[in-house]
């Protein structure tokens, strides 16, 4: 190649370079599905004149993706669910760190990195479900009484290698310490009424047709199936289940998040802080916590009818950062209690 070829492709790089910094974009990956998000991104782009690239795909390909593209990769912003797995991607090295006064103001502490690399914008709980007249829900005062084996081979619950289990186990380790916690998971095992296996959907078509008692499952989960119009045996199914908020005498039901970051490699680090801003404001709060039925992390917004039945809950204050920090534990403890 001559130098005049080099120089050719350094201009248009240099081009294409301050193209996209005029036409104001910003790229985002997402682990969310686009009908979870793409009304409120059009909206984002209306009120700013921001476009937004969306690249949708499975969580932890999109982290592995993130992470073999390095310093090239396209993406401005990671948006994706479990603040395991957010704190996976800052140590995987492919998050920055940013600050922003609206995001301080909009989303309370305990739901975003203490340092700034990745900010929650819904919230869940992981809680656990009963079937209806064949348990009293008082028996049910924590995750700790799981392990209770009053309720032998009565447990549905996914694997271990699913991250809102072991968010849910760390949650426990920084409640009750490791040693505590492996006790209670080998008591939770022998509790189970079969070897883990499905999504969280199916740990409640177990309980419906016979197979256990309890479900442990993400609260969206419950209501998306109780509101499956077009699917009635999964209607029927959530319909058999009651709800139950756990450890409402201590910390709190256990609480994780979808949440957002800013990437290593970003471009356009200042329209991918301000699309996290607009996912945090009052408007997009409302309307993305309802279409996945979960909580909004902004105070104050209000909450689908489906989750207000349910009533208050007094939920885990922890700082969910510490998810991510005994992730490793949670795993190991697990392996010990031979959870499948
Ligand atoms: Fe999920």
């Amino acid at each position: 190649m001559g130098a005049r070829s080099v120089t050719t492709i350094l201009t248009v790089t240099l081009l294409l370079g301050g193209t996209v910094a005029q036409a104001a974009e910003v790229n985002l990956y997402s682990a969310r599905k686009e009908a979870l998000i793409k009304p409120l991104l059009d909206k984002f782009t209306t009120q700013t004149g921001i476009k937004v690239n969306l690249v949708t795909a499975k969580a932890d390909a999109l982290l592995k993706r993130l992470e073999s593209e390095g310093r090239n990769s396209p993406a401005d912003v990671l948006l994706t669910v479990d603040a395991g797995r957010l704190h996976r991607a800052r140590h995987a090295g492919v998050l920055q760190a940013v600050k922003s006064d609206r995001l301080a103001a909009d989303i309370p502490a305990a739901y975003r990195d203490p340092e700034g690399y990745w900010y929650g914008l819904s919230l869940r709980a992981r809680t656990i479900l009963y079937v209806k007249g064949k348990v009293d829900p008082k028996e049910l005062v924590s995750y700790e009484s799981l392990s209770n084996p009053k309720w032998k081979k009565r447990i549905c619950i996914r694997s271990s290698n699913n991250i809102y289990n072991q968010s849910l186990v760390a949650s426990l380790v920084a409640a009750n310490g490791e040693q505590k916690t492996e006790a209670w998971a080998k008591g939770l095992v022998a509790n189970m009424a079969r070897s883990p296996k499905g999504g969280d959907r199916d740990q409640i078509k177990a309980a419906a047709a016979g197979q256990c008692d309890l479900a442990v499952v993400n609260t969206y989960y419950y209501a998306k199936m109780l509101h499956a119009k077009k699917d009635p045996a999964q209607q029927a199914a959530a319909n058999k289940m009651g709800i139950v908020w756990p450890n409402q005498s201590n910390r709190g039901a256990h609480v994780n998040v979808s949440g957002a970051a800013v990437t290593a490699a970003a471009k356009n680090r200042d329209n991918a802080i301000k699309l996290i801003e607009f996912l945090a404001s009052a408007e997009a709060q409302e309307w993305y916590a309802q279409v996945n039925y979960e909580f909004p992390v902004r105070p104050g917004t209000p909450i689908s009818d489906t989750l207000s039945g349910w009533g208050a809950f007094k939920a885990d204050t922890l700082n969910l950062s510490a998810l991510g920090q005994n992730n490793a534990k949670a795993l190991r403890l697990m392996d010990r209690a031979d959870w499948k």
